[in-house]
């Protein structure tokens, strides 16, 4: 079985991908548990050394990789790059960690008390296509550093990237079977990976219908998993902000990617007495994003992923005003221009869900208590976004605001030195940040009797 890819810009295919089978998945499981037996009793030291050699090699092929992405996914250039190099600084920041999986000595009478933070075995990895090389590298290279082996399926349309990371691993010294990449459906071989009794962990990343079936599966071996879903994500912008510098910003917190991102700020909540302002600017900055092949050194935003998730966007529209959009090219590839929906009704489904493409939803609101209302009015909690000149103002927003990522006067992704995840319906546990290795173990606790 294969997996024909199409190039999001030309529509056209351009190679064919082998999908693995349930019993290859499998013997690819085995193989890793194999593996991990090794990975956990190399020196700390060493597996610290692999990592880094690893992080280099990737450092190495940035340009090879970014270009894979431009191809596969239709991510702008420089985005891709940026992607690259996140994997890169991802091993790099965990391979810090094996040799500072610290325990701890706890006072007990009768006796010495330590604990261990022992890895897992093998963790599997499910990728979703929007970001295929930082999303696999949040998962594997924090539980690499534990001690633990990968399994890692990419998505079945963007498997090209995570393939060729997975050979750079073995080109860098790790041992064959430490990181796996299994490309294939979700069906079968993420599917596989919740069943299979020698996967002791599941890191999902994508959408929560999906998740929600995820972690019922891993009920049934009570088998620990961290789920990465959908939002909704608020721009609130008070009027006492910068509003010029806030609409200028506004477009690129939500249509970088194309809007395919997790973390876009696809409601814009606007103190009403800068609405009129505020959008007139927006308008401008919407007009002048240039929306172009994603190949071409200057884009800021490339096509869909696939005509799918383009017909999927196109149906939120049906029936809804577009106030104003952004240019496209014309011609084949899944374009869509940016477009900015003002909203009227919280119950209008281009406010509610998840969109997951260029379009994003005004709405003013009337005071601070108004504004945190309007934005916990979701079943999302990922990210937002606070503008005000009044900090006491932006850290009570901040604080009042459900969502697992919060950054005022900015819209901060996804940094690897901070926590990463969702309140509420966008997930379950967090990545990344200094804690995360410890995500992948188990703590244990051993008494020695004086
Ligand atoms: P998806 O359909 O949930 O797929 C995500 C991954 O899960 C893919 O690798 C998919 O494989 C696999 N999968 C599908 N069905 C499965 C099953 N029954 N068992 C095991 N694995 C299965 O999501 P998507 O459409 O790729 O991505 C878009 C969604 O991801 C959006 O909702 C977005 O918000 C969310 N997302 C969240 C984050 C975050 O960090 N919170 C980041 C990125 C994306 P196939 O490719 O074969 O379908
Ligand atoms: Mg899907």
């Amino acid at each position: 079985m294969t997996t024909t890819l199409i190039n999001p810009v030309t529509a056209e295919a351009f190679t064919e991908v082998p999908s693995a089978t349930e019993a290859e998945t499998d013997a690819a499981i085995e193989r890793a548990h194999e593996a991990f037996l090794g990975w956990r009793a190399l020196a700390p030291g060493e597996r610290a050394r692999l990592l880094r050699a690893f992080a280099a090699v990737v450092d190495a092929h940035n340009e090879e990789l970014a270009q894979l992405e431009v191809t596969n996914a239709g991510h702008t250039i420089g985005n891709a790059r940026w992607e690259a190099g996140n994997v890169r600084d991802c091993l790099n920041y965990y391979s810090a960690a094996p040799e500072r999986l610290f325990g701890r000595q706890i006072p007990v009478p009768g006796g010495v008390d330590l604990t261990f933070h022992e890895p897992l075995g093998v963790v599997g990895v499910i990728v979703p296509w929007n970001f295929p090389m930082p999303i696999a590298g949040w998962g594997f290279a924090p539980a690499l550093a534990a001690g633990n082996a990968v399994v890692l399926k990419p998505a079945e349309i963007t498997p090209l990237t995570a393939i060729r990371i997975g050979e750079l691993a073995l080109e860098a010294g790790l041992p064959a079977g430490v990181l796996t990449v299994i490309p294939g459906k979700g069906s079968v071989v993420g599917q596989r990976f919740v069943t299979h009794p020698l996967v002791r962990k599941v890191c999902f990343t994508g959408s929560t219908e999906v998740g929600r079936q995820i972690m019922a599966g891993c009920a049934d071996q009570v088998k620990k998993v961290t789920l990465e879903l959908g939002g909704k994500s608020a721009n609130i912008v008070f009027a006492d902000t910068d509003v010029a510098a806030a609409a200028a910003s506004a477009p690129y917190a939500v249509f970088d990617n194309a809007g395919q991102d997790c973390c876009a700020r696809s409601r814009i909540l606007v103190e009403r007495t800068a609405y009129d302002e505020f959008v007139g600017r927006l308008e401008t900055a919407v007009q002048a994003l240039r929306v172009k092949d994603p190949a071409a050194e200057d884009s800021e935003m490339g096509p869909m992923v696939s005509a799918g998730q383009r017909a999927s966007v196109q149906r939120y529209l049906d029936g809804a005003t577009v106030a104003f959009s952004g240019s496209a090219p014309e011609g084949p590839g899944w374009w869509l221009p940016p477009m900015v929906v003002e909203s009227h009704d919280t119950a209008e489904p281009i406010w509610r869900e998840e969109v997951f493409g260029p379009v994003v939803a005004v709405m003013p609101f009337d005071d601070e208590e108004h504004a945190v209302a309007l934005a916990n009015d979701s079943d999302y909690g990922l990210s937002g976004s606070i503008f005000t000149a009044d900090l006491g103002r932006g850290l009570r927003v901040a604080r009042g605001v459900e969502a697992g990522n919060l950054s005022v006067n900015s819209h901060s992704s996804v940094r690897y030195w901070t926590p990463f995840g969702g309140y509420k319906q966008s997930g379950l546990g967090r990545e990344l940040g200094p804690d995360a290795p410890f995500a992948f173990t188990e703590e244990k606790n051993v008494f020695i009797a004086h």
